[in-house]
């Protein structure tokens, strides 16, 4: 990389970002200094314009990944994986086995503990207060005392993660989401957007506790009914979700999921692409692919087309473009208008160009008379591109995660000491199970926890107005770890005894 002292001026944000800490400002002129990889992170945030590849820069091309870099020898590229040994690329570091990070994860299996003796659901509830859960059963397993300890315990600081399967844009994120209830009820707000789906929020202790609290909180219920519930998106879209089913955006019904973005799939499909058409756009609000200049087109040999889009590159071929409610979750409204210029002197007559979504949905096939792209049916070698984009979908639908934290009146049943148990779940000594579904607990603090409400047996899960959410809670652990945590070892009883009641 070389800088251009006249038109530096010193901000420092090349030394910011550079990966391999190799530039410094001195007396406001950026300086850098051996074993710069050329990977342009430097180029893309400086606003001066100042900084300029080397064309002439000694050292080797890394191909592990779209930045490129150009490592000098006896130097590592920008992710410090990769390093020029004389001249040639390799990676540094070698393949470890499952034993040398035993003692990093925590919180062993053990299969004893695996399974709950019996269910926290239809056991009933001791909240909030001191005393013993409504079962707690012991019984023998492989010649080993078993315990688990049950209730269904209301939880409070609960709520629900959407995963919509869409490439549609739905809002912001951030921003809020609302249910109309005789007037704007605000239940959540837009997560993330995580490859290929939309992330909501609905509900947590703010919301649950502010004004529209029982409104998010019925609409929560409604959800994990199943019912189809309606939402809408502050300045973005009106959202139709049921779970397990295809969500419905703006009207529109989103049947099927991409396989990647508009890079992950030139990359995949890149030698069924080679004959679809002298370039390829792969549209996508994530990353649009831009086939002749990515790394699987110039791989294959694909000859650099003319064309040039809009969007800001991230590396060749893979771009940014504006979010939006065009082609592929973009702000492109007409396939034609991605195109930011075509460099005239190298386009020549009969120029294919394919113009697709990564579904494969929408697709548009051009051939360039004079100055013009025209469209025209595209052959059969771009309909097997388009086709086999397609077969790759998976079918789009609706899930959720149920979040939630399990209180200290929840823990009081099991213990006297929560703090203990709190300590013996993250150290696998406890399993907690939700109706027998294993969820995800958090690290850190407390028992916090994510369960596929899909997994919960339908109609084991009831809303209090408190509000908050009732679930069946097993803790399952040995005897002797349940005597250690301080449990309620007067309210033991056999696991028999419990499963013969009502017979
Ligand atoms: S090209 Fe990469 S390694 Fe070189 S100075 Fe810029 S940020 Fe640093
Ligand atoms: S894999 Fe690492 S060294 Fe290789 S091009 Fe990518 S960032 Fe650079």
């Amino acid at each position: 990389m070389k800088v251009d002292t006249q038109k530096c001026i010193g901000c420092g944000l090349c030394e910011e970002v550079c990966p391999l800490e190799v530039i410094q400002v001195h007396e406001k002129k950026a300086k850098i200094a051996e074993g710069c990889c050329e990977c342009k992170t430097c180029l893309k945030v400086c606003p001066e314009d100042a900084l300029r590849p080397d064309e002439k820069y000694e050292g080797e091309k890394c191909t592990a990944c779209p930045v490129m870099c150009v490592i000098p020898e006896g130097y590592f590229g920008a992710c410090k994986r990769y390093v020029n040994e004389k001249g040639k690329v390799v990676r540094k570091g070698r393949i470890h086995t499952y034993e040398e990070v035993k003692d990093i994860i925590k919180g062993e299996e053990d299969a004893l503990i695996e399974e709950p003796l019996i269910l926290g659901i239809g056991s009933g509830t001791t909240y909030p207060d001191f005393r013993p859960s409504p079962f707690i059963v012991s019984g023998i397993r492989e010649g080993t005392e078993i315990v688990t300890v049950v209730t269904e315990a209301p939880l409070s600081y609960s709520g629900l993660k959407l995963k919509i399967d869409t490439d549609l844009y739905i809002g912001e994120e951030t921003k809020s989401v609302y249910v109309l209830k005789k007037g704007r009820r605000k239940i959540g707000h837009v997560c993330t957007e995580e490859y290929g789906s939309k992330m909501i929020s609905l509900g947590g202790v703010n919301i649950l506790t502010s004004k529209d609290g029982l409104f998010a909180a019925k609409t929560i219920y409604e959800i994990l009914l199943g019912r189809w519930v309606k939402l809408y998106v502050e300045d973005g879209a009106t959202v139709e979700i049921s779970l397990g089913k295809t969500p419905v955006v703006d009207g529109k019904k989103e049947e099927v999921m991409r396989v990647g973005c508009g890079s992950a799939t030139t990359g995949l499909f890149a030698p069924t692409m080679m004959e679809a058409a002298d370039e390829i756009i792969i549209l996508d609000g994530h990353i649009t692919g831009l086939f002749s200049e990515h790394p699987s087109g110039r791989y294959l040999g694909k000859k650099r087309s003319p064309i040039y889009i809009k969007g800001k590159k991230s590396t060749d071929g893979r771009y940014f473009l504006n979010k939006g409610r065009g082609i592929g979750g973009t702000d492109i409204e007409r396939p034609l208008d991605v195109i930011e210029y075509v460099d005239w002197e190298k386009a020549k007559e009969g120029l294919t160009l394919l113009i697709t979504e990564t579904t494969g949905t929408f697709y548009a096939y051009f051939r360039l008379k004079g100055k013009e792209f025209v469209e025209e049916p595209p052959p059969k070698e771009a309909l097997r591109f388009i086709e086999l984009l397609r077969s790759s979908c998976e079918k789009s639908k609706v899930s959720a995660l149920f979040s939630a934290g399990i209180g200290g009146s929840a823990r009081a049943g099991v213990t006297k000491n929560p703090l203990r148990l709190t300590r013996a779940v993250h150290e696998g000594k406890v399993r907690i199970t939700i109706g027998g579904a294993r969820p995800f607990v958090f690290p850190g603090g407390g028992i916090n926890f994510l369960v596929d409400v899909e997994k919960i047996k339908y109609g084991s899960i009831y809303l209090s107005p408190t509000p908050s959410f009732i679930l069946p809670i097993e803790y399952t652990m040995r005897r002797e770890t349940f005597e250690e945590i301080g449990g309620h070892i007067e309210a033991l009883r056999p696991v028999e005894e419990v499963l013969n009641m009502g017979k």
